[in-house]
């Protein structure tokens, strides 16, 4: 697919419908493949590439590059379509300025899985039939390939394509997904477990702004946690409330927003599973106002910011009851 890709880039391109092309080049290490931005043909034969960890969501990124002159194509997985459509929704892309050419998703691998694994010294990472084998400083290591798989992809929403120009390959479908199974789990304990287990893992966090920078969904031109009069203006947390404000009022900008893109998690150093949140928020707006996908389509409301007189009431908190 890599060889397509590159090969239709050039055309469009050379043909003059794009000035320059959104992709990814490898990043430091073999294994980090990272987003970048191609305007000629030499450029793309010698850098561009398409492997099992390009997981990284472009869309983001173009807000910034639909301002500027030209069009430029951008390749897109499934899920990337989804935060792709929320953007345009909140009039944050240009879409004459961008070339969707849609591409086929993972399952994508994630790296920190495999340190994660106990495997350092990480120089290559090569997908044999489905075995990995992992080049280290230390000598070759073999894990199956399923194991390193990202936790998005591990449970993901869709194979299809909700928006795009052209697709190279085969467009798939809206998958029956567990990706609340785990939000059941937090929602049947008590609410003493459920608060230990977020300040266990919201403890963790060291305030490095990756989950909310790489958010599709935190726009704003200017945001509350960069606002110095905050007192909480980017930097490590002082103490458990801290922790949590951070974390919580992030939720809520996003909630119904969100499209559970996946890349705050994925992003997140401390591996701190921030999709559990989101997806709780998901999970609450599906019961509370009705089935509602984030970035579906471009016509249908968020319901967070419509109205309709069978919406809950806030009651509904008590209603529902909090052990
Ligand atoms: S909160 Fe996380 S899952 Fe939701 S849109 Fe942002 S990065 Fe994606
Ligand atoms: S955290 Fe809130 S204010 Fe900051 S960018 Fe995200 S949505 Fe905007
Ligand atoms: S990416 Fe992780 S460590 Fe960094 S601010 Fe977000 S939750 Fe905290």
């Amino acid at each position: 697919m890599q060889e397509k890709m590159k090969q239709r880039a050039k055309e469009l391109l050379a043909d003059g419908t794009v000035n320059r092309v959104m992709g990814w080049k490898k990043g430091e290490f073999g294994y980090d493949t990272t987003p970048a931005v191609f305007r000629s043909a030499e450029e793309i034969d010698k850098y561009f590439v398409c492997d099992d960890f390009t997981n990284s969501n472009l869309s983001k990124l173009l807000v910034k590059e639909s301002k500027k002159d030209g069009v430029i194509l951008a390749f897109l997985k499934p899920c990337d379509t989804y935060s792709f459509n929320q953007l345009l929704k909140e009039h944050r892309i240009d879409r004459e300025k961008v070339y969707i050419i849609g591409i086929p998703g993972g399952p994508k691998l994630d790296a920190e899985i495999i340190k994660s694994k106990g495997i350092t010294g990480i120089t290559g990472v090569k997908n044999v039939n489905y075995t990995l084998v992992i080049d280290t400083i230390y000598g070759e290591e073999k894990m199956p390939f399923y194991e390193a798989v990202s936790v998005k992809c591990k449970s993901c929403k869709s194979k299809k394509h909700v928006i795009y120009d052209e697709l190279i390959g085969d467009d798939g479908d809206i998958l029956e997904s567990d990706r609340f199974d785990e939000v059941e789990k937090l929602e049947n304990m008590t609410s003493r477990e459920r608060f230990d287990f977020w300040q266990r893992e919201l403890s963790k966090c060291i305030r490095c702004n990756a989950c909310k920078n790489v958010c599709p969904a935190c726009t704003c031109e200017k945001c509350v946690f960069d606002n110095p009069k905050s007192g909480i203006e980017n930097k490590a947390v002082s103490d458990s409330f801290e922790e949590k404000l951070f974390h919580i009022i992030r939720a809520f900008h996003v909630a119904g927003r969100c499209t559970d893109c996946g890349e705050c998690s994925r992003v997140c150093p401390q591996n701190i599973p921030l999709h559990l949140l989101n997806r709780k928020f998901i999970k609450d707006i599906n019961s509370l106002y009705g089935e509602y996908q984030a970035g579906a389509d471009l016509d249908t409301k968020n319901p967070l910011t419509d109205y309709s007189t069978d919406d809950c009431e806030p009651s509904i908190v008590h209603e529902r009851g909090v052990e």
